[in-house]
């Protein structure tokens, strides 16, 4: 029998466990009963294991080296090479751990995210803490089986999320836009009272403000035929394939833009989701090409199109009308200039575009000294709020506000950070280059987003994971990833907002 014949079969009973525990964990952060977890957790840590034997074994090894043989992988179609190709990377990510850790941790990362909520709601990080330590612990260690020479153990969990973005390459990344942005953002603070944006803490009903969501989802061109939509802590996008995928989305009676500007980014990273090709969905190769990537779509529709006049032109009315007590004395003018504020404050997801970054070079920072051991998990809500004080001039009240955040390192997602802000960057290399090949302001008026996302789908969605994200930019813009587009964005837009 042909090889890849013979592997298929496993690579999908593959898609249907991590199917189902996708489901599982969708399942907890949104309507799964408080007392539920402890069973559950037992239920996803016999599928973890499952899962981990049906791929971690001599037969799928050999199956792997055989296809990976130069005269064996030329007889393949694209897909499946690509496919070969993820299932290395995933092979070696995890045979070197021992199954029974690998279940231990799969518990552990099960129960970590109630651990987190907990804490985040009685804002007392040292109920947190000993989970982390242990989370840390796990992928260092991880990290550190499958390490080659003298392969810094950051660098490996960074590769994880965005291949080829190492600790070098992103200081780098970072120190540019760190030196653009900083002088920027002292500009900005001389001129902070140009934009009142009070009425954005009016009383805004939250049942109004889902429907509203829902609207506006369906508008920038989510397809409700195969997405739902629920509520949760912290707002993500997930998928089963590309006809299920499922957003959340965290609703806040004193903050109108919150659960608007939430959706539209979830809504990004769905439509990406739902517009990966039929042939690639349910394999190896059919998730988004990047996290990286992933991100650079959210951030195109809440913030390239969604934080734009010419998006809000002809449907602010339909907010206003809606809100109508709230808004009626709010031109379409000054409900631009508000959403547009720069204000440094304590939540990355709703930062404003030019702090942003800063939030995420805060947390690659901290996470480089954990990761490291130069600082004890202890100290982070400290460390934390020093580099809050030192980058945005501001210091939190408490760990909620702090230290305790963001959900991803109650994930066991360490690494992963910079790709928001390497998204932030590619999106912004993209709207320059779609600026020029289509009338990208004009489809914004005209409420045809449908153009732009069409254009998004067939040069980056329907990829899935065949191309990588210099390759994606490559084809698309001529040229490989280039942080000087998104000065450039951030430049020319907070120039005019605050006429510097
Ligand atoms: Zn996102």
């Amino acid at each position: 029998m042909e090889l890849f014949k013979e592997l298929k079969p496993i690579l999908d009973k593959d898609v249907a466990l991590v199917t189902a525990l996708v489901m599982l964990s969708w399942d907890k952060s949104t309507c799964a009963p408080e007392e539920a977890i402890t069973n559950t957790t037992t239920v996803v840590g016999i599928l973890s294991e499952e899962q981990f034997r049906n791929i971690i074994n001599p037969k799928v090894k050999g199956l792997l080296e055989g296809l990976e043989r130069k005269e064996e992988y030329k007889k393949l179609t694209e897909t499946e090479q690509c496919i070969v190709k993820e299932l290395r990377k995933v092979y070696d990510r995890i045979e070197t751990i021992p199954p029974e850790e690998y279940k231990e941790y799969s518990e552990l990362q099960a129960v970590a995210y109630g651990i987190w909520e907990n804490a985040k709601e009685h804002k007392d990080f040292s109920e947190f803490a000993p989970c982390l330590k242990k989370l840390i612990e796990f992928q260092k260690k991880f990290a550190n089986y499958r390490k080659k020479d003298n392969e810094n153990t950051y660098d490996i969990l960074l590769s994880d999320f965005e291949e080829g973005f190492t600790m070098e390459k992103l200081d780098s990344f970072f120190h540019i836009i760190k030196s653009e942005i900083v002088p920027l953002l002292r500009q900005i603070a001389a001129k902070k009272d140009l934009i009142n944006k009070d009425y954005n803490s009016r009383h805004f009903d939250t049942q109004k403000q889902k429907e509203f969501s829902r609207w506006v989802a369906e508008y920038v061109g989510l397809d409700f035929k195969k997405a739902v939509m629920a509520e949760s802590a912290h707002p993500f996008t997930t998928h089963l394939h590309n006809k299920d995928v499922r957003i959340t989305n965290q609703y806040f009676d004193d903050n109108l833009e919150s659960g608007i500007f939430s959706v539209i980014h979830e809504a990004g990273h769905a439509i990406y989701e739902m517009n990966v090709g039929d042939q690639l969905t349910q394999t190896l190769a059919g998730g988004g090409a990047s996290l990286g990537i992933h991100e650079s779509q959210s951030r195109f529709y809440e913030n390239i199109i969604g934080k734009t006049r010419e998006f809000w032109q002809p449907i602010y009315p339909k907010l206003q009308g809606i809100f109508q007590e709230q808004l009626k004395d709010i031109s379409l003018g000054e409900f631009i200039q508000g959403i547009n504020k720069v204000e440094p404050g304590f939540i990355r997801t709703e930062a404003d575009e030019l702090t942003y970054t800063l939030h995420v070079i805060i947390r690659y920072e901290i996470e480089k000294l954990f990761i490291t051991g130069e600082v004890k998990v202890e100290d982070l809500p400290e460390i934390w709020n020093d580099k809050y004080k030192e980058y945005l001039g501001i210091t939190p009240k408490n760990d909620a506000e702090g230290i305790l955040q963001d959900v991803h390192w109650s994930m066991g997602e360490f690494g992963y950070f910079p790709t928001y802000a390497i998204g932030s960057a590619v999106a912004a290399q993209l709207y320059y280059h779609m600026l020029k090949v289509m009338p990208f302001k004009d489809y914004l008026l005209e409420g045809n987003i449908a153009a732009i996302t069409k254009y998004l789908n067939e040069n980056i969605h329907k990829y899935g994971k065949m191309k990588n994200t210099d390759q994606l930019l490559k084809d698309i813009t001529g040229e490989t990833l280039n942080p000087d587009y998104y000065i450039r964005y951030l430049k020319e837009k907070y120039t005019k907002i605050y006429q510097l």
